[in-house]
């Protein structure tokens, strides 16, 4: 299914050029605009899911192993010392496209680097507790 009012669906589709890395029957991998190092890439599939939570099995199955052989081949192409993979899911988690999409950013000896998170030491109550809360809704 598409959405006719999303980006990625428009781009994924061939509706909007793109600089394409990858196409199959199921998904399309583009240079993002902005990236956040060179090469910086995005794994968009050509159905519209908003989320990781409302993703089809089947195109699921395929993200991960097609996010290997993408950043495999940055690695061999760009001379990358390694890659992240990078998922949001949400506004609040720096979601901005909500059309599902896995960034595949190649990482380099002498950066960029680039923020994460800020660490901070847990109590074992705290991670009881969290875990807890989690644990019962699945
Ligand atoms: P996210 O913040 O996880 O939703 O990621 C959206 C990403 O899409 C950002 O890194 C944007 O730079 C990128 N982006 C948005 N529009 C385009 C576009 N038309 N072509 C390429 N990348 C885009
Ligand atoms: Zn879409």
């Amino acid at each position: 299914m598409k959405d006719e009012t999303c980006i990625f669906c428009k781009i994924a589709n061939g509706e909007i050029p793109s600089a394409t890395v990858y196409e199959d029957n199921d998904f399309r991998v583009i240079l993002d605009m902005n990236p956040a190092s060179k090469g910086h890439a995005l794994i968009l599939p050509k159905n519209h899911y908003k989320d990781v939570c409302n993703l089809d099995s089947t195109v699921a199955a395929k993200v991960l192993p097609l996010a290997a052989k993408i950043g495999a081949a940055m690695e061999k192409g760009l001379g990358c010392a390694g890659f992240n993979l990078v998922q949001n899911n949400g506004t609040e988690a720096g979601q901005t496209v909500f059309h599902f999409h896995v960034h595949v950013i190649p990482r380099y000896q002498g950066g960029p680097s680039i923020a994460a998170w800020e660490p901070h030491a847990a109590n074992e109550k705290e991670l009881a507790e969290t875990a807890e809360k989690i644990r019962t809704l699945l």
